[in-house]
């Protein structure tokens, strides 16, 4: 760890003044089906949702603690992982005061909440092989700055970053590592949730929403020292996660061979994809991917962007990103859509 690190001294004055709110169900959860709640104005008569959620989500966080090995004080989730990162910047950053450290090209969402939050985006770009760049990101920090966003595997690039240098960030960044870990599942690499005792500046997210195949039920998990979620637990909404996405969230994930079958799945195609996508003229170089995504370099993005939207195939044009020029990021989808996709690009060719 830093040997400057310390929580309080990152911390937001107003947020360490914050009462919270409490609620109905935060003061009353333990005693369960036998009370008769009159306490939280809801309508009495049952559908299955017309009671407020568990404001802890503490069955579903039981399971996931039980299978990701961390304390039940290390876990909080959030409406999507997007909402986690969020509260990050809520709980750490004052607006037009303090600053983060972003590593494009990565995901953009980072950028768009220091926006958001008013709080200055300190960029440090990736290396031309889109490997972390230490001396650079060192530089950048002051005593303001409070978060640095490491996407592993990266988004759009696909890659992981080798690991002696996210410790070496770890221990020399003064603020909070935040290691984005949305696409972890698809990835040979070891979770960096083994090492949590070991660094309190580190925060690691996940998601539901790419391998666990529920984007749409919105459930994003972060992991931390129970100092850092006891923090960002204060200043959450109350009923973040709502009764059906837990409920579902709940049954899915214990479908562990179900979902371990569709990531082989989805890497098996995306190792068949990777290879046939080599054998176009236009396909300049196709970049090795850790996570359930190829990032294509071709002759003219834009134009063959355009033409597979004419084929009804929407991939994602990530030119606009630096280090990107040119390049498509293409999700690796089902056999089927794969092949819809191959006969396309076929067809671009002549
Ligand atoms: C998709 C994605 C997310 C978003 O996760 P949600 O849980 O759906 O909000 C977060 N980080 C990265 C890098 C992503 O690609």
């Amino acid at each position: 760890m830093s040997k400057n690190f310390n929580l309080n001294r990152l911390l937001r004055q107003n947020v360490k003044n914050l009462k919270p709110y409490s609620s109905a169900r935060d003061d009353f959860k333990t005693v369960g089906e036998q009370m008769v709640f009159l306490d939280a104005n809801e309508n009495p008569y049952g559908t299955a949702v017309n009671r407020y959620p568990d404001p802890q989500q503490t069955k579903l966080k039981q399971v996931l603690a039980t299978q990701r090995n961390v304390q039940l004080e290390q876990l909080l989730l959030g409406n999507g992982s997007d909402e986690v990162l969020d509260l990050m910047y809520r709980a750490f950053c004052e607006p037009n005061i303090d600053n983060v450290i972003t590593l494009p090209p990565t995901y953009g969402m980072y950028g768009v909440l220091a926006g958001i939050n008013a709080v200055e985006n300190r960029e440090v770009l990736l290396t031309e092989n889109f490997e972390l760049d230490v001396d650079a990101i060192l530089r950048k920090q002051d005593e303001r700055s409070k978060l640095l966003f490491i996407c592993a595997p990266n988004n759009p690039t696909g890659n992981i970053f080798d690991r002696d240098t996210i410790v070496e960030l770890l221990e020399k960044f003064n603020g909070i590592v935040v290691i984005d870990e949305a696409y972890i599942d698809f990835s040979a690499t070891n979770s960096w949730l083994k090492e949590l005792d070991k660094f309190p500046n580190l925060v690691v997210t996940q998601t539901l929403s790419k391998a666990y195949g529920m984007a749409g039920i919105r459930l994003g998990i972060c992991y931390a020292s129970a100092a850092i979620i006891k923090i960002l637990n204060k200043i959450k909404p109350p009923y973040n996660v709502n009764v059906l996405t837990q409920e579902y969230a709940l049954e899915r994930i214990q479908d562990v061979v179900k979902i371990k079958n569709e990531i082989s799945r989805i890497k098996e195609v995306k190792k068949e994809l990777f290879k046939q996508l080599l054998q176009y003229d236009f396909v300049k170089k196709v970049y090795p991917s850790e996570a359930n995504f190829l990032l294509v370099k071709v002759d003219d993005a834009t134009k063959r962007y355009q033409q597979l939207l004419q084929h009804t195939i929407v991939v994602r044009n990530r030119s606009n990103q630096p280090l990107c020029e040119n390049t498509l990021r293409i999700t690796v989808g089902t056999e089927r859509e794969v092949e819809a996709l191959l006969t396309a690009l076929t067809q671009l060719e002549q």
